[in-house]
């Protein structure tokens, strides 16, 4: 039986998403004096290519690029060595790449390729967390963060506060641009996590004005300044809350429950063995010092045959027993952006310093940001092209996937992520003889 081609969207494919952030990296200011070997775009370009193909290391994908390949895929005229890579990209200042995230966010939205994300009358879940990108006693940059020891002796780390758009059913995320938390944030991690998520909504709001969103974060953000800051920046909530950490509200629900006020609901699971049980009240105060600020509060215990899990949740969204089901899976999703986005970063950062550098200004974190770009760009790709989708589907496993399209990409002549698809799924010389006929 012949096999049908996937039908792909062309404006969401690998190739429109590549010269979009190319354009967007033409804007980037280039401080160097006017006659330069290489252009600021095309070392940009080159280091997100690396990204993209996830080479192992600067040095291997120095070796191995196909210069016709990132010519024709990624758009760059020449490609520099690894020194000259680090020593361009290290002054550049991450600002700079706020803008293209900005526009590949706004192409995905306008083509309707974000549509499948939407978790609540039309608003996004969109998950935050801070992450620790490095980590290291001996190499440090200018704006890597201190930890001083008891004995004396300093931690240098970078840390992000990441941000993607989740949603319960599907596997791809869309991150946005992180915010990297700053050496003079202050002097402890909650500081300096307040103060980027701060910096991160505010800038959010700059960026997408009209964005829905519904914020997800762990129980360390539930507190009233967090949330009086979600409320001034629109946004609505669906934090997780600990029992240990915010007593009072679980007394009033308690209190609550004795005085016959909250709303209790189950439902069945047979096929996994599993009952949700929910117990929830709305319009309770978060804590004592702040009872002004109210908020609406969810338990809820998996039960299985062995065991019981609980969490619970505050949002200001009006909890109802038609919808609570729904919170509680948007709430549980939060772990995907640890390990669907953070991982991505501490997967290919296992050994980022000695493969890629570190530099002495800004090079880490722009490494770190342009490899969130690059996820970016392949998540985009897995919720939208058909053919990345069917090639995935056909080799069974994403490492795999990247592995056979660098094997292609070093070695074959492409004239597009497209056809490198395309030859992945039916083979290479069906697709594109390498003698082509002449039909004169
Ligand atoms: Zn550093």
């Amino acid at each position: 039986m012949a096999s049908v081609a996937p039908k792909a969207r062309k404006h969401l494919s690998a190739d429109a998403l590549f010269r979009l952030v190319h354009t967007g990296f033409d804007h980037i200011p280039d401080d160097r004096p006017a006659e330069v070997d290489i252009a600021l775009p095309d070392v940009l370009m080159s280091a997100f290519a690396m990204f993209s193909l996830t080479a192992p290391s600067l040095l291997a994908f120095a070796k191995e690029r196909a210069e016709g390949n990132v010519h024709t895929i990624y758009g760059i005229q020449r490609v520099p060595c690894d020194t000259y890579m680090r020593e361009i990209l290290d002054p550049v200042s991450p600002k700079w790449l706020r803008p293209v995230f900005t526009n590949v966010f706004r192409h995905l939205q306008r083509g309707t390729a974000l549509e499948s994300l939407t978790f609540l009358d039309g608003h996004y879940l969109l998950a935050l967390d801070g992450t620790e990108s490095f980590s290291s006693k001996t190499i440090h940059c200018a704006s890597c963060l201190h930890r001083v020891h008891r004995n004396g002796s300093i931690t240098y780390t970078h840390q992000l506060w990441g941000a993607a758009l989740i949603h319960p059913d599907q596997r791809a995320v869309i991150p946005l641009m992180p915010e990297p938390m700053m050496h003079c944030d202050g002097m402890d991690k909650h500081d300096c996590e307040r103060n980027a998520a701060k910096r991160f909504i505010a800038k959010l709001r700059q960026d997408h004005p009209h964005l829905k969103c519904i914020v997800t974060e762990d129980a360390l953000r539930s507190n009233a300044p967090h949330l009086e800051t979600l409320h001034d920046y629109g946004c609505h909530y669906l934090l997780g809350v600990k029992a240990g950490d915010h007593a009072y509200l679980f007394q009033q629900v308690q209190a609550a429950e004795h005085a016959g006020r909250v709303t209790s609901s189950e439902r069945h699971d047979r096929a996994a063995g599993l009952v949700h049980r929910f117990r929830f009240l709305n319009d309770v105060s978060l804590n004592a010092s702040h009872a002004g600020v109210r908020v609406n509060c969810i338990e809820y215990w998996e039960m299985g045959q062995d065991k019981v899990q609980p969490c619970s949740w505050i949002t200001d969204l009006r909890v109802t027993k038609r919808h609570v089901f729904h919170l509680m899976r948007g709430g549980r999703a939060r772990w995907k952006i640890d390990n669907e986005t953070f991982n991505t970063l501490k997967n290919q950062g296992d050994h980022f310093e000695h493969t890629y550098g570190h530099g002495e200004q800004h090079l880490s974190v722009v490494f770190a940001m342009l490899m969130m770009l690059a996820f970016l760009v392949d998540q985009a790709q897995q919720l939208c092209c058909a053919w990345c989708r069917a090639v995935w589907l056909k080799l069974g496993s994403k490492r795999l996937l990247w592995e056979r399209m660098r094997a292609l990409f070093y070695t074959y002549a492409l004239t597009s992520m497209r056809q490198l698809f395309e030859a992945l799924l039916y083979g290479f010389k069906r697709s594109s003889p390498l003698v082509p006929m002449d039909s004169s």
